[in-house]
C-alpha cells in the first residue's frame, strides 16, 4: 500500500463555511491566474463585515490564491514590513500574515471554527473578519485563521509605503479580476 501523503494524514474535509459564498461549493479556480485547483495547493480568503452585532454579515469579497500566485505576492513585501510582521507575531502568537500550520490530533476529521489571535473572539463576536485557510489535495491543512477588526488593523499598520505600492501594482496588473474584487482590493489591503 502506498504511504499516505501529509495531506491525507493531517488534512480535513473542507467545511461549508470555507466554501465559496457565490457557488456554495468548494472553490474551483485561482482568482488570480484562473488555474483549476484540483491538484494545486491554495489559500482561501473570505472577508465579511457588518455595522452592528445584531446585523447579519455581508460578504466583502472572497478570493483564492494558488501557491504560485501566493508566493509571488508574499515574496514582495518590503524588509521593513516583514520585520514589523515578525514583531507583531511575538506580541500576539498566531497573528501572522502567513497561515499557521498547526497540526494537532485533537481534531482529526473535524475543523473547529477559529478564534481571533488578538482578541480571542469568535466570528459571532466581531464586526469584521478575514477568514483564511490552506488547502492541499482538497483537504484543509492545519487550522483556519481568523483576523478580527483589531487584528486586521494591526497587520495593516505594518505595511510600509513600498509594500502598499507593490500591493496596488500587483492587483492593478490583474486586469481580468472581477470588478467588484478589484475595487475592494484597491481600498483594503489583503495580507496573506
Ligand atoms: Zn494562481
Amino acid at each position: 500500500m502506498a504511504e499516505k501523503s501529509f495531506a491525507e494524514q493531517f488534512g480535513k474535509p473542507i467545511p461549508e463555511w470555507l466554501y465559496s459564498e457565490n457557488t456554495k461549493q468548494p472553490f474551483a479556480n485561482c482568482t488570480l491566474c484562473h488555474q483549476n485547483l484540483t491538484n494545486v495547493k491554495y489559500t482561501i480568503c473570505k472577508s465579511f463585515s457588518r455595522l452592528s452585532l445584531e446585523d447579519s454579515f455581508v460578504l466583502n469579497f472572497e478570493l483564492v490564491m494558488c501557491q504560485d500566485c501566493s508566493e509571488t505576492y508574499s515574496n514582495n513585501f518590503s524588509k521593513e514590513t516583514l520585520s514589523a510582521f515578525e514583531k507583531l507575531a511575538k506580541e500576539y502568537p498566531g497573528l501572522s500574515p502567513n497561515i499557521q500550520i498547526v497540526i494537532t490530533d485533537v481534531y482529526k476529521d473535524y475543523l473547529p471554527k477559529p478564534i481571533c489571535a488578538v482578541t480571542k473572539k469568535t466570528m459571532e463576536e466581531l464586526y469584521e473578519y478575514e477568514l483564511s485557510a490552506y488547502v492541499s489535495e482538497n483537504l484543509v491543512i492545519g487550522s483556519a485563521n481568523l483576523l478580527g477588526e483589531k487584528a486586521i488593523k494591526l497587520l495593516d499598520d505594518c505595511l510600509s509605503d513600498e509594500s502598499s505600492g507593490f500591493m496596488d501594482d500587483f492587483f492593478n496588473s490583474l486586469i481580468d479580476l472581477p470588478p467588484e474584487i478589484s475595487t475592494i482590493l484597491k481600498e483594503k489591503k489583503i495580507i496573506f
